[in-house]
């Protein structure tokens, strides 16, 4: 995989973020880019941080803002550096790290350390918007003893159908069966019409053409060579990504949180090519 990403280590980490005060002031800065507009006031006034406490106050009325409300680390215990720390920690994986290894890493137990990754990854769950140029759709079972295609022998596996343009954006669905009325209305709704849709030959595909798609095969379940543009590399790529990390990181994931750790993926990875340090990008997804 390209990166053009500007490297943001850890050294620039703990230097922008050193302690609890300066995420907070950071966090200030993103709600309130032109200041805090005092609602008692109403105008934009002077605020200062109140010691060893998460708000500001107005310094004409004293009124308090915390700019912590509305976001996942509101009357959160576990201190803002930690949060922060994960959230970088996060983004400077591909593969993913585990509850585990956040535990180990800052001291956090384990429990919080899963409740931290999970809320941290309700803010990686985007739109990719509508793909188009060139697509891959394919579909894949994950979980239960061995990851694989069509859930042959599909006890314990969740069926996911993954779409990717190609030099483009993925987006994944977790869906309760890869059959052509499940799939067909994803594709409708996450591609654009005339665009090259490669699959490989499962009868599920038939009606791309009928749908308005240019649709092509690759044959590769025969053992062929890849012959020219007809190929779901794309695609067959970003799920040896996510096996890789789900096998290896996250050893068993229900089905019930699986959308949530292929957003995980989904986003590093719809992000890549951008300049801006992912961490960064993480960050700017609070709200
Ligand atoms: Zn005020």
């Amino acid at each position: 995989m390209n990166t053009k990403q500007t490297k943001y280590t850890a050294k620039h980490f703990s230097n922008e973020f050193p302690n609890d005060d300066a995420c907070l002031e950071w966090l200030k800065n993103y709600r309130f880019p032109d200041g805090i507009e005092c609602p008692t006031c109403k105008k934009t006034t002077k605020h200062y941080k109140i010691a060893k406490r998460p708000c500001y106050k107005c310094d004409l009325c004293g009124h308090e803002i915390y700019p912590t409300a509305g976001t996942i680390f509101h009357k959160s215990t576990t201190p803002l550096t930690t949060w922060f720390e994960a959230m970088f920690w996060m983004a400077t994986t591909r593969s993913g790290h585990s509850a585990k290894e956040l535990q180990r890493r800052t001291g956090v137990t384990y429990k919080t350390a899963w409740r931290m990754f999970k809320q941290i990854r309700t803010l990686l769950d985007e739109s990719e918007g509508i793909l188009r140029n060139e697509v891959e759709v394919d579909e894949t079972y994950i979980g239960g003893k061995h990851h694989g295609k069509r859930g042959r022998g599909a006890e314990g596996k969740t069926a996911v159908i993954g779409i990717a343009q190609r030099q483009g954006k993925v987006t994944t669905n977790v869906v309760t069966n890869a059959k052509r009325s499940t799939v067909m209305p994803l594709i409708n709704a996450n591609v654009a019409k005339k665009t090259i849709v490669y699959t490989d030959e499962y009868p599920i595909y038939d009606t791309l053409d009928a749908n308005g798609f240019d649709h092509k095969r690759c044959n590769h379940g025969a053992g062929e060579y890849v012959i020219g543009d007809a190929h779901t590399n794309t695609i067959e790529g970003f799920w040896s990504l996510v096996k890789r990390g789900i096998g290896g990181v996250y050893h068993a994931v229900s089905p019930k949180y699986l959308q949530s750790y292929l957003n995980e993926y989904q986003f590093r990875y719809n992000h890549r090519l951008e300049e801006q340090p992912m961490f960064l990008t993480v960050l700017n997804q609070i709200r």
